[in-house]
């Protein structure tokens, strides 16, 4: 298996100022998945789901070469839920509600298939289960890529140390930047954050884009001037899977590719803000996307003489 994503796979319920929607499909790892399924023929994914997760929402996944033998379906028990409700600029939100259920007590286990995966993306959810797909896999994928957020910040910091060691890129929005290094300044955010382990930061800053951190380079990608924002819930899920899904299709891991991998993030992740949970994504073409990522291309292009 050339790519083996994590995450949570889960029940959301968003509040937008603009709409409502009561226990959507959601969770890190059905994001992750379903975008990374536009640039690799097959992934793994490992999660946990109790028995009250639809059967179809599986089956259109397992459609898009998403293989789930390292799904857990817990019978008798919950999925994983999350509520959360946006502020005004659809840019910052409160988490409202986050019951692990299932979650609480996931063992995963990583199947023998996915032992030679390439690349690896460990989506949200606890460090603890991170450490654990990582200290299974009998060789060191070529590429590690984290996601987290605060959540676990609060409640599981040595642990998220831990795993940071173990990593090549950690992706994170600003404000979790900021209070993982305790500095304001992104860019010396991102020096401090890869002295704890990864080589690569990207922060992503919603409607504002992207930073991609490596050493003393930079690089930026914008996102999108979408006329409507229905619902950024998994946008920078969507990302990561955008990212890791090229990545791992052009097997590329240069800071060139990865510059290339943040703008087909940020396309993918426009895609899912236009509306309610993975809908867009589950609907969504492979002309789509490269007419979206040529717009990005439009959107910084420029030819400009200097004048001394
Ligand atoms: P994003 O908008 O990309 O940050 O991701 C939102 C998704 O993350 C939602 O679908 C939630 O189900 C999931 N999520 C929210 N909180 C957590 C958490 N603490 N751990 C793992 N996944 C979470």
């Amino acid at each position: 298996m050339n790519l083996v994503e994590v995450g949570t796979v889960a029940f959301d319920s968003i509040e937008t100022p603009f709409g409502k929607r009561d226990k959507v499909v959601g969770g890190a790892a059905t994001y992750i998945s379903l975008a990374a399924s536009f640039f690799v023929k097959e992934s793994g994914l490992i999660s946990v789901i109790g028995d009250d997760f639809p059967k179809d929402m599986l089956s259109n996944m397992e459609n898009k070469g998403i293989d789930l033998q390292g799904l857990q379906i817990k019978e008798g028990e919950k999925s994983f839920f999350w509520s959360g409700k946006y502020h005004y600029d659809m840019n910052s939100r409160d988490t409202l509600i986050t019951d692990l259920n299932v979650l609480a007590d996931f063992d995963p286990v990583v199947p023998t298939d996915y032992h030679n995966c390439e690349f690896l993306m460990l989506g949200n959810l606890a460090p603890s289960v991170q450490m654990s797909v990582i200290d299974q896999l009998p060789t060191r994928p070529k590429l590690v890529v984290l996601d987290t957020m605060n959540f676990w910040m609060d409640i599981a910091l040595d642990e998220l140390h831990a795993v940071l060691k173990k990593i090549d890129v950690l992706t994170i929005n600003d404000e979790e930047a900021r209070q993982l290094s305790g500095e304001h300044s992104l860019v010396k955010a991102a020096r401090k954050i890869c002295d704890m382990g990864p080589r690569i930061l990207i922060v992503k800053k919603g409607e504002h884009g992207a930073l991609l951190f490596h050493g003393d380079r930079v690089f930026f990608s914008p996102a999108l001037p979408l006329e409507e924002v229905v619902d950024p819930t998994g946008a920078g899920d969507t990302f990561a899977g955008g990212f890791i899904g090229y990545l791992a299709s052009t097997k590329d891991i240069s800071f060139d590719n990865m510059k290339r991998a943040i703008i087909v993030g940020s396309a993918m992740a426009s895609f899912a803000c236009e509306k309610f949970g993975p809908e867009r994504l589950l609907e969504l073409t492979k002309d789509e996307i490269d007419t979206r990522v040529r717009e990005f291309i439009n959107l910084t292009e420029v030819d400009i003489e200097l004048v001394s």
